[in-house]
């Protein structure tokens, strides 16, 4: 219990170090769109790159910063990074209307300041907002439904997008998924995964595709590993797809280079 309580701590110290050191960096994982075959944004995904602990995962690291309340100081650094990064491709292979980067945001970032930091960091990175989406959770949402309303209408209002992460797996009420606005659902990989099991599994997939067209949103599928399940995600009509069996996150160099080979084959997806 004691050295859990000391390694905790140290862990804490290691990481206010690394903001004030800056030893994060951002990922970027393609988003597919699997009708066409073509590239329609990326998924920043933040690494922390620590000098003693090596490579540490967001999963092991995001928990404290919030607990901590780190993930502010954190969350302005990745939104600003991704934005400047974005802008910089529309720079650099002129504006291309369907290519987006979407941003995870913490339910601790899910204050009104936040509206203000956004408009903020987009009015310095000169990034256009339709090129911004933002993934929250349902959970981050139900904490307080009728704030987290208010406050999607107003990130909305701003001309940005909004995502639903890992949808299905939190605590959430249908009668409120109408209400959020958001423009896109994006399929947990859980049920991805479990899709070649049963058919009752593969049948949670095609109910959550299904309800998100009918709510007029895009639907993205996590977790696509293999040819299989991108097989099975087409025949169900899933429009976008992420996962290692297209490419895992990626440096910003390496999203770079994969820019520079899809806008030379022609192959950005200009439909979102
Ligand atoms: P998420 O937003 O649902 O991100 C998807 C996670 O699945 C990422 O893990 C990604 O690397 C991983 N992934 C992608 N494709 C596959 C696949 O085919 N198979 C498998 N097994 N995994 C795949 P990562 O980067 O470790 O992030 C984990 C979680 O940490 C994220 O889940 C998100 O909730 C959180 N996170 C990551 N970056 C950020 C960030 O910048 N800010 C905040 N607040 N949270 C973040
Ligand atoms: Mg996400
Ligand atoms: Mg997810």
């Amino acid at each position: 219990m004691h050295s859990e309580t000391v390694a905790q701590w140290q862990l804490e110290n290691d990481l206010r170090q690394a903001i004030a050191n800056q030893e994060f960096e951002l990922y970027y994982q393609p988003i597919i769109n699997l009708k066409r075959d073509r590239l329609a944004g990326f998924e920043a995904l933040v690494r922390w790159i620590s000098p003693t602990r090596g490579f540490v995962s967001p999963g092991e690291f995001v928990p404290l910063a919030e607990a901590t309340g780190l993930i502010i100081p954190l969350g302005d650094w990745i939104l600003r990074t991704a934005c400047q990064q974005m802008y910089q491709w529309h720079q650099q292979f002129t504006p291309q209307p369907g290519l987006t980067v979407s941003i995870n945001l913490s339910s601790h970032q899910f204050s009104p300041d936040l509206v203000q930091q956004v408009e903020q960091i987009l009015a310095e990175t000169k990034l256009n907002a339709q090129f911004l989406k933002l993934e929250i959770t349902e959970s981050a949402m139900m904490d307080n439904v009728e704030k987290a309303i208010a406050l999607l209408h107003q990130l909305k209002a701003l001309g940005i997008k909004l995502s639903i992460d890992d949808f299905g797996t939190g605590y959430s009420s249908l009668s409120y998924l109408q209400q959020f606005g958001a423009d896109t659902i994006k399929v947990d990989q859980s049920f991805v995964r479990q899709m070649e099991q049963s058919d009752k599994n593969k049948a949670i997939v095609d109910i959550i595709i299904t309800l998100a067209q009918k709510l007029d949103m895009d639907v993205i599928a996590e977790g696509i590993e293999t040819e299989n399940h991108q097989h099975i995600l087409k025949a169900l009509n899933c429009e976008y797809g992420q996962g290692y069996f297209f490419a895992k996150p990626l440096k910003s160099e390496d999203a770079t280079k994969l820019l520079a080979q899809q806008f030379s084959a022609d192959h950005v997806d200009n439909s979102i």
